[in-house]
């Protein structure tokens, strides 16, 4: 389905300005699959934002079209060595939606930039001649978007090297097109071992029986299960929003691994959320639910410079022999920086809070 066929779809259902979508979708492409169309409730909720183009898109004037350089530490196209032992790999540039906040909004659903197999060919040459590379992450758009046997191909080939210990899926579609989980791809994947999924929620409502069966499937054919969300304004913007969201994963077999501040993308402007709240997010986790489901919270340096974790302030001060920490509930503890020695107060830990 194009785009053009699925803008009118969308007018049927929902009383939208058609002249603003078809102006946005001029400059980053629009899918919305059935499915993850069937999850909006109401105009303008936490799914709508997701999906469904916003003339503020084309109003963002300070964004970068490449925010993470990810082009400029690419040795071959497609392919970026930032890490010491692992690399980044597009093999597709399609996804079974593409969401308004994409990092990579240069790119995805562009017919043009389109990844060819001689592409790809030459990523695999690159990990082959790089023994230092353990950990390939596959990603997009969306790898699951290949078909069975373009993916198998793929993992074939990377399986071949001897020193990449590990491979990993980057995908979505567990949660936008979970019906693409099918038996024999799990049957495909579970040859690959030891392989690793990780899959991008963002809301409760994405969590359907549809959803819980995909990763069902992934889980039974034993491949560990990750997830990462971005916080997104008007989404998930919400200490609650978001732990019902971590717990729900967790009940599914998927292991909350990383929150995103949302990068600094051109055309994500009015997705942007102040760092307060999302360590407003973090703190109202920690602590207060299985420490399973506390993720990550890290900001993607601008420009390149990798993941960077940031964390509520639990070190509340510090001298020369004790720091003194702040519990999930307030309370704060003196606690000394190395063994016990004569004269140190016995009481090594004080409760105010
Ligand atoms: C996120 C990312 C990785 C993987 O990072 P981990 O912290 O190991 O999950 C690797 N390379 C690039 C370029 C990345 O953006
Ligand atoms: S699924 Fe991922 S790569 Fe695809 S549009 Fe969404 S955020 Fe971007």
């Amino acid at each position: 389905m194009d785009s053009k066929e699925e803008t009118e779809k969308l007018l049927d259902k929902f009383s939208v300005d058609r002249s603003d979508i078809d102006r946005v979708v001029k400059r980053y492409p629009m899918r919305v699959n059935p499915y993850f169309l069937s999850l909006i409730d109401r105009e303008g909720d936490a799914i709508w934002k997701q999906c469904i183009p916003d003339i503020r898109e084309l109003e963002d004037e300070d964004g970068l079209i490449d925010p993470l350089n990810e082009e400029g530490d690419s040795p071959v196209p497609g392919l970026t060595h930032r890490y010491p032992d692992r690399v980044l790999f597009l093999v597709s540039n399609r996804c079974a939606m593409y969401c308004r906040f994409c990092t990579r909004k240069r790119r995805v659903g562009d017919p043009f930039k389109e990844i060819t197999m001689e592409q790809i060919l030459r990523g695999v040459e690159y990990i082959k001649e790089h023994t230092e590379v353990r950990d390939v992450i596959l990603s997009g758009g969306d790898p699951l978007l290949l078909n069975d046997n373009e993916l198998e191909f793929i993992l074939r080939e990377l399986r071949k090297i001897r020193h990449l210990e590990i491979i990993r899926i980057g995908t979505r579609v567990p949660c936008t097109l979970p019906q693409r989980i099918t038996p024999i791809l799990c049957d495909i994947l579970k040859k690959y071992h030891p392989l690793y999924i990780n899959i991008h929620f963002n809301h409760p409502r994405e969590i359907t029986s549809e959803s819980r069966k995909a990763c069902e499937m992934l889980a039974n054919a034993g491949i560990p299960l990750g997830s990462q969300t971005v916080l997104l304004k008007g989404v998930n913007d919400d200490p609650d929003v978001v732990k019902e969201l971590m717990q729900k994963l967790l009940r599914m077999r998927v292991r909350p691994y990383y929150i995103f501040q949302c990068d600094l993308t051109k055309g994500t402007k009015h997705f942007r959320t102040p760092i307060k709240d999302g360590l407003k997010i973090i703190e109202n986790l920690r602590g207060h639910t299985s420490g399973l489901c506390v993720p990550h919270y890290v900001i993607d340096a601008p420009g390149g410079g990798g993941k960077i974790p940031i964390s509520p302030n639990y070190v509340v001060d510090q001298n020369k022999k004790e720091i003194i920490l702040k519990n999930y509930q307030g309370g704060i503890y003196k606690y000394p920086k190395g063994p016990v020695s004569r004269g140190m107060s016995p009481k090594i830990s004080i409760k105010e809070g």
